[in-house]
């Protein structure tokens, strides 16, 4: 039922036309793949919600042609209420708007009142994106309205970077993914908040690196603390996520410079919790049949190896890798998956440290089955507008 549709203009067209209608649908980005609809349209959000099982508390991305290309031209269309800012919050906005979007950077601001609340849980902010990727450009450009796209995956699972990815997590649920090869960053965006004040707070590191932001600002960005549990007051900032099925385990150090193991890989522990102690491991860089074989050797069970980078660490390769890998591994006959961290310094700036945010939410301890979450108010409202209900789980 769900079909995989070439990057032809007449395919574009036709999801250009799904879309305008109130339909979604898969679609690429230079990010991740993303599950579209009308921004502005709650039944198209509440489809998004409902296909990807995402509680209604995690606000969603709204995606927006090059032409809006100022806080001025935001406000204009209807999405920013740019009033609620003080002159350094414009002036720090439209400078990062100037200089680094089009690309994988989400600003939050404040919202103009008619985004729809289930857009944005509730919250008196919008997340706002223009994406690179000519494909969702060339559909934005049709439309001629935002789109919101959260990543096309089932909530809190490995995001998306090819069609096929898409298809393996939607199958079924949605009619239409329109194929743009693999994605270029692999990650998802760096998500900011700009307060009225000014302050710049981090909310999610991300395809464009930090140190880009605070260069261009020159102001370290407020930091803020991930949370254990669902919170709908801190969106995105819940700790597991990003996680394949399978168990991961991230690793201090590369297994090369390994000499002790985690006590979970320690030889005995590992038989005894899974049946056949088979080991996936995502090795960094270098020789990985040289770290499956050391890894093998310490611990005693059979190790499948796949590598972030052909050869030496390249974070734009290892990220572009990341969750294809992670995926590839969680398909795979084994029983966990046991991760490299980025070598040494990498793992604290540019694209290594939103690999390293992805690795440890995803080795993350996993959260209460959605049916344990607290129902979010805004579900009701949702629900009221649009007609349709959460399915029955
Ligand atoms: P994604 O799941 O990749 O579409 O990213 C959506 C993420 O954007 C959320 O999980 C939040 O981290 C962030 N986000 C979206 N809207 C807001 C908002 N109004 N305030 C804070 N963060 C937001
Ligand atoms: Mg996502």
């Amino acid at each position: 039922m769900t079909k995989i549709l070439s990057p032809t203009p007449d395919n574009v067209e036709l999801v250009a036309q799904v879309l305008g209608q109130g339909g979604i649908a898969a679609i690429p980005t230079e990010t991740v793949y993303g599950l579209a609809g009308l921004a502005l349209h709650p039944e198209a959000l509440a489809h998004i919600f409902d296909s990807k099982e995402r509680p209604h508390f995690d606000p969603l991305i709204v995606h927006i042609p090059t032409l809006w290309k100022s806080l001025a031209a935001l406000d204009e269309a209807n999405l920013v209420d740019s009033k609620m800012l003080g002159p350094l919050a414009k002036k720090r906005a439209d400078l990062l708007i100037h200089e680094l979007w089009p690309g994988p950077l989400t600003l939050v601001l404040p919202k103009n009142a008619l985004v729809p609340d289930i857009c944005t849980s509730g919250l008196p902010t919008v997340a706002l994106r223009m994406p690179r990727h000519p494909l969702t450009q060339r559909l934005l450009e049709l439309l001629g309205q935002p789109l919101a796209a959260p990543s096309a995956n089932r909530f809190g699972r490995i995001s998306p970077t090819s069609a096929k990815d898409v298809l393996s997590e939607l199958d079924g649920r949605i009619q239409y993914i329109l194929d743009g090869g693999k994605c270029e960053i692999g990650v998802e965006s760096t998500v900011i908040a700009i307060a009225p004040d000014g302050t710049v707070t981090l909310l999610r590191p991300g395809g464009t690196p930090i140190e880009a932001i605070e260069a261009l600002l020159e102001i370290p960005l407020v930091r803020q603390e991930r949370v254990s549990t669902h919170a709908p007051e801190a969106p995105g900032m819940i700790e597991s996520h990003y996680a394949p099925r399978k168990p991961l385990i991230l690793l201090s150090a590369p297994v090369l410079e390994l000499s002790d193991l985690p006590e979970t890989l320690q030889p005995g522990t590992l038989q005894s919790r899974f049946a056949s102690g088979k080991i996936g491991l995502l090795v960094a860089s270098g020789n990985k049949s040289q770290s499956a074989l050391k890894l093998q050797e310490l611990c005693g069970s059979p190790v499948i190896a796949r590598s972030l980078c052909a050869a030496d660490w390249n974070a734009a390769e290892a990220s572009r890798n990341l969750f294809s890998q992670m995926r590839f591994l969680d398909e795979f006959d084994i029983d966990l998956i046991v991760a490299e961290p980025c070598p040494g310094p990498s793992a604290k700036d540019g694209l290594g440290f939103a690999i390293m945010d992805r690795l440890t939410r995803a080795a993350a301890p996993r959260n209460a089955p959605m049916e344990d979450l607290p129902e979010a108010p805004i579900e009701k409202k949702a629900e009221k507008k649009t007609g349709l209900k959460k399915k029955a789980k």
